[in-house]
């Protein structure tokens, strides 16, 4: 809080014009980030069998995860890791006004991850006891050793079995018998009277087929992978032990449409909705959301005869590919300006065509990002932007390199 605290004190008190920030900076427009949240329950809506877990590794910030459950129809949160878990658990008395009717009158937070090393085995621990049982802390599995360690630590926690749906990374793999005998035992020891846990159900994620760009190839291979898979494990359990799955969940921003239709997902978790990015736009027939967050730059020179701007590879994620720039606060983009890195702090604005937009220097430019959750997470501050254009509030991001 104390970077944050220091950049306030630079700043005049809200609203102030964008111009006023130092660049590069996150700016989300507060409307843009309300109609995702609502397109998402308009979605779900016809789904009534099914929750929203949104997740908070998109964004990282405490304030929209509040928005998340208390107007955007959120029913729980998943986090990513123990660096986002935490600052949440730490403000927990905030969340007052949260959906907490989901889990037995109880906040539902997900870690999507196992936890792995004694320092986390910890912290878990600390968490459970910090968040006074308000909050159900549930976290997934797919180890039997692991799995003891977690009842050792003799808390009440939720858990998950993890369930590899194609993926190739986490969760058990169960194309064989010997792979769903290991979920049965994983599933009652997990049932045992004798510990604190509770079993939640199977977490079958497949990150990787969000970004097929066909929908028909999209949808066909969510059926046969993530769908399919989840369904034998569900009923492998029931035929085998009568153990009941209370949950499937998985499902992200790309793909969560498909999971939809297989019917067998009981629960969602996309988290890039909210602010969502070009790689997801460049989709066929992708979900119904808008650009809500931009970089915000400011050009630093154009004496070679090229817009360079202070986006570089420090402030938007290049990894899977480079921003686009938009004109203001829309999702309308530059189509006549290439982006190309120049450097760490350095983007360089080449005109594609003749007529191309001219930049001045001083001139501020907005840009969205390929990857939206790396970039987020370069950044420590998001300022919210409203409808007269001007800064209302900055929320804090907890970015994290993955502890
Ligand atoms: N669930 C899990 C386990 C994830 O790893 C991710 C993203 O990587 C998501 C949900 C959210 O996906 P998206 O940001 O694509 O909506
Ligand atoms: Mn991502």
């Amino acid at each position: 809080m104390r970077n944050l605290a220091l950049l306030l004190s630079t700043l005049p008190p809200f609203p102030f014009h964008p111009s006023l920030l130092p660049t590069p900076f996150l700016t989300v427009s507060r409307s843009a980030l309300t109609r995702n949240l609502e397109g998402m329950q308009s979605i779900l809506s016809k789904h009534p069998k099914v929750r929203l877990r949104p997740h908070v590794k998109t964004h990282k910030c405490v304030e929209i995860s509040k928005l998340t459950l208390t107007v955007g129809g959120a029913q729980g949160l998943c986090f990513q890791v123990m660096d986002e878990l935490e600052p949440h658990i730490d403000r927990i008395t905030e969340f007052d006004d949260a959906n907490k009717s989901p889990h037995n009158n109880k906040l539902d937070f997900m870690l999507t991850s196992s936890v792995i090393g004694k320092n986390k085995l910890n912290r878990l621990k600390t968490l459970v006891n910090n968040s006074s049982y308000t909050t159900l802390i549930s976290v997934l599995v797919d180890d039997i050793n692991n799995l003891k360690q977690l009842i050792d630590l003799s808390v009440p926690l939720g858990v998950f079995i993890e369930i590899d749906v194609g993926q190739n990374r986490c969760g058990v793999n169960v194309d064989d018998i010997q792979g769903l005998k290991t979920v049965e035992l994983l599933a009652k020891t997990i049932q045992d009277p004798t510990n604190k846990l509770e079993f939640r159900g199977i977490h079958a994620y497949q990150g990787a087929l969000q970004h097929v760009r066909l929908e028909s190839e999209r949808s066909s291979l969510v059926q046969a992978q993530s769908v399919a898979t989840a369904e034998k494990v569900k009923n492998y359990l029931l035929q085998s032990s009568n153990i009941t799955s209370p949950l499937i969940t998985g499902a992200g921003t790309g793909s969560f449409l498909h999971e939809l239709s297989g019917g067998v997902h009981n629960e969602v978790q996309p988290g890039s909705y909210i602010f969502m990015d070009t790689d997801y736009l460049a989709n066929s027939n992708p979900p119904p959301f808008e650009h809500s967050l931009w970089i915000l730059g400011t050009v630093l020179s154009n004496a070679t005869g090229r817009a360079c701007c202070d986006i570089g590879s420090k402030a938007v994620d290049l990894v899977s590919g480079v921003p686009k720039f938009t004109q203001g606060m829309t999702s309308k983009y530059f189509e006549n300006m290439e982006y190309e890195s120049g450097g760490d702090e350095h983007g360089v604005l080449s005109p594609t065509k003749e007529g191309a937009e001219i930049l001045n220097v001083g001139d501020l430019v907005h840009a969205v990002p390929c990857h939206i959750d790396p970039t987020v997470n370069l950044h420590s501050e998001i300022a919210v932007i409203n409808d007269a254009g001007d800064v209302e509030d900055i929320w804090e991001v907890h970015r994290s390199c993955g502890r």
